[in-house]
């Protein structure tokens, strides 16, 4: 082992500003800051291009922390997208620039402007705000230019997707040319490289790319479900603990999730582009300080915002590209940090998933949800002192007449116990639960090795033919033709192989499935004994 890791020290970097950041709790710099703090220290323009969650705030901070003497005037101007990432990032330079009594300052849009004047006069060395009320402050004269040493873009492809352009070139253009410009990315399209072009001096390129990328922390898994409520509930019932978010693709998606979920005692919050300001706000407070475990976001809203500690992300809905498959899980398993990524699908999004997985350089693996057992297990304290309150308090008087005639038939074992699923389920105690009857035993079922044998309630009656069962299956559950095995069509039921790994899938998407009009179900057959 010849790994040998860079410490923070031999970036030549002051004692003070080491004190500061081993205070924040960074053992080690990241890539990305180990390779551009000596570059912003050497006088470089630097453009740096890294995932989401790799450090990059510190990476800028920290040299620019350490490069400024001058303390009377402001000294170095950084541009975000959003204001929770000015605050977040005025933060963390904050943190940097502790022990050096550098102050950093947010300023946005939404807060009153008096206040951010107000604590502009007070004395700061480094401004961090959205391009608007950058250009507001400037205007007004709150911001003087001519002392700027430092501009960093940060997140320019999020500021280049929301519109701002316009904004960056008019404070680019106000700057001193005596200045060094950082830009950050995590993506480069064509509008920031000319951005770059124009506005750079000899920049020097960092980019850590993707597979360096892929964090080794996060576990990934897929889940394949016809009901992903149902299906995410029994996560949240079981192996899920801790902050999540959970991904939809849509605003209606967000408070959809979000409506299901209430009515079934979970706690979330919404997150969209409908919200104001302030509600996002009051959304993000809440789930910062804990008050609520489980954000609900759309790819759009979950922009910008930045919070530590999430344990899980949760893709209720495949995100539509590997990037955006990248981007969100990057949300957990920071900073060295173990994190876990869920996402759902549908049979039918299969290759969808296999797309992000080869683009991504990453392996999602199958997981099983837990089963109501499992949720029943987890939940076995909680019953069990329910009971007993019940019990104790001895009010029951009015059900023992039923009891009493309930056993004439089923032990008293069985009643408690279906009584108690009837207690823990509700109504859903009473549909068949076809989703696991239909997922028992895959093994067995008579086929050929390698085969499971499926039962089909259809037949020669409905006229049903091999090529009827053969072309709605492939189609319907996206396999291969070749695939299916030996297919016997009786007067009222139809026995068909199809390989184990598809298994689930052809039952997923069969049951209740038509072929030629007829209804049908499937399910294992059971083998002739
Ligand atoms: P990015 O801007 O690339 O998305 P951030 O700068 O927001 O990433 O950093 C993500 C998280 O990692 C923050 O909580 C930050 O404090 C933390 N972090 C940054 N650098 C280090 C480091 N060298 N060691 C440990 N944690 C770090
Ligand atoms: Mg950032």
């Amino acid at each position: 082992m010849t790994t040998q890791k860079e410490m923070f020290g031999e970036l030549l970097l002051d004692k003070k500003i080491v004190a500061a950041i081993t205070d924040m709790g960074f053992e080690e710099p990241s890539p990305i800051q180990a390779a551009t703090i000596p570059l912003v220290l050497e006088g470089n323009d630097v453009i740096g291009q890294a995932q989401t969650g790799t450090g990059k705030t510190a990476a800028f901070g920290i040299p620019i922390v350490q490069s400024i003497e001058n303390f009377r005037q402001i000294s170095a101007l950084i541009m975000t997208p959003t204001r929770e990432l000015a605050i977040q990032v005025a933060e963390e330079i904050g943190n940097i620039g502790r022990t050096r009594h550098i102050k950093a300052l947010p300023v946005y849009g939404g807060q009153p402007i008096e206040r951010q004047i107000r604590a502009l006069k007070s004395g700061v060395q480094i401004v961090i705000g959205t391009p608007g009320r950058l250009i507001d402050h400037i205007n007004r004269g709150t911001i003087h230019l001519d002392h700027i040493k430092f501009l960093v873009l940060d997140e320019a492809d999020e500021m280049l997707d929301m519109g701002f352009v316009d904004d960056i070139e008019e404070i680019l253009k106000a700057l001193p040319t005596e200045r060094q410009t950082l830009l950050f990315s995590a993506t480069m399209p064509r509008p920031i490289l000319s951005l770059t072009k124009k506005y750079m001096k000899a920049p020097k390129n960092v980019t850590i790319t993707k597979e360096e990328l892929t964090v080794p922390l996060i576990e990934q898994y897929y889940y394949e479900t016809k009901d992903k409520v149902e299906g995410l509930c029994r996560l949240l019932d079981t192996e899920v603990e801790g902050k999540l978010i959970i991904f939809c693709r849509t605003k209606k998606g967000v408070d959809d999730l979000s409506i299901a979920l209430s009515s079934r005692g979970y706690m979330s919050e919404g997150l969209h582009g409908d919200l104001s300001q302030t509600q996002r706000d009051r959304v993000m407070k809440k789930f910062r300080e804990g008050a609520c475990d489980v954000l609900i976001a759309t790819d759009v809203a979950a922009r910008g915002i930045d919070i530590d500690n999430i344990t899980h992300v949760i893709n209720f809905d495949i995100p539509q590209d590997p990037e955006s498959y990248v981007h969100r899980i990057g949300r957990t398993g920071r900073a060295g940090n173990t994190g876990i990524a869920m996402t759902f699908i549908t049979p039918r999004e299969f290759r969808q998933l296999k797309l992000i997985e080869r683009i991504a350089h990453t392996r999602i693996q199958r997981r099983q949800l837990p089963t109501g057992a499992d949720v029943i297990e987890r939940q076995r304290d909680q019953i069990i002192n329910k009971m007993q309150t019940v019990l104790e308090l001895n009010q029951y008087q009015d059900y023992m007449s039923i009891a009493e005639s309930l056993l004439d038939d089923y032990s008293a074992e069985d009643i408690a116990a279906a009584a108690l699923k009837l207690m823990q389920e509700g109504p859903k105690a009473l549909q068949a639960q076809v989703e696991e009857t239909i997922s028992t035993d895959l093994q067995n079922t008579g086929g050929k090795p390698g085969m499971v044998r499926m039962f089909l309630n259809i037949g020669r009656a409905q006229k049903i033919t091999v090529k009827d069962i053969i072309s709605a299956i492939a189609i319907e559950a996206d396999i291969p033709a070749r695939s299916i095995g030996m297919i016997n069509i009786y007067e009222k039921f139809t026995f068909v192989e199809v390989p184990e790994e598809y298994a689930e899938k052809v039952l997923g998407v069969m049951h209740k499935n038509t072929i030629r009009g007829y209804k049908v179900n499937i399910e294992p057959a059971k083998q002739k004994k």
